[in-house]
C-alpha cells in the first residue's frame, strides 16, 4: 500500500493541533494517473495536507498539490508536459451518506476502510483537474502541422520497426 493512510482516531488528534503534512508519490506509483500519463518523463506529486477541525466535530483537510505530469497531445500525438498546481478543501466524513448532513455546503471525503487516504484523494484531485484533450499551445512545439505534411514522417516511429522486423524474418527464411 502507498505511504499516506490516516486512521480516523488520528485525523481528530491532527486537526485539534493544525497539523501538516507533506507527502511525495512517484506518478509512476498512482496506477490511474500513471495510466494517463504513462511516459518516461513524469516525475513526482508533492502535496502538503493541512488537518483542521471543522464544524459537528468533523475534520477538514486542506490540500496542495504540486508537480509535472507528461500527457499526450491529441492533436500531435507527441508528449506534453502539464503542471500540476490544484488546491481543494474537503470535510472529512465517515462514509458518503454522513455527507449530506454536512451543516454548510463543503466538499465531502469519505473514509476508505483504513481511513483518509492520501494518495487515492491527491489521485481524484489530479483526474479531475485534467483535461480532457490535452493540446499543445499553438506555438507551444506541437508537430500536428509537420506530420500532416509529410505523412510518412517522424510521427510513425513503428513503421521503421515493422519493416525492419519483416527483413529479420525474410533473412531468417533465406538462412535455411
Ligand atoms: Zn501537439
Amino acid at each position: 500500500m502507498l505511504a499516506g493512510v490516516i486512521a480516523s482516531a488520528e485525523l481528530a488528534e491532527l486537526a485539534g493541533r493544525h497539523a501538516e503534512r507533506e507527502l511525495r508519490w512517484r506518478v509512476a506509483d498512482l496506477g490511474r494517473l500513471a495510466g494517463l500519463a504513462g511516459g518516461p518523463g513524469n516525475g513526482e506529486l508533492a502535496a502538503r495536507f493541512r488537518f483542521l477541525p471543522a464544524a459537528a466535530g468533523l475534520a477538514r483537510v486542506v490540500v496542495d498539490i504540486e508537480g509535472g505530469l507528461v500527457l499526450t497531445c491529441q492533436r500531435c500525438m507527441g508528449p506534453l508536459d502539464w503542471p500540476v498546481a490544484v488546491s481543494a478543501e474537503f470535510c472529512i466524513v465517515a462514509s458518503d451518506d454522513d455527507a449530506a448532513v454536512l451543516p454548510e455546503p463543503m466538499d465531502a471525503v469519505a473514509l476508505g476502510p483504513a481511513g483518509l487516504e492520501l494518495a487515492e484523494l491527491v489521485e481524484d484531485e489530479v483526474l479531475a483537474a485534467l483535461p480532457l484533450a490535452p493540446m499543445h499551445a499553438a506555438d507551444g512545439g506541437c508537430t500536428a502541422g509537420r506530420t500532416a505534411a509529410e505523412p510518412d514522417g517522424v510521427n510513425r516511429p513503428f513503421v521503421g520497426l515493422a519493416m525492419l522486423l519483416k527483413n529479420d524474418a525474410d533473412d531468417a527464411g533465406k538462412g535455411r
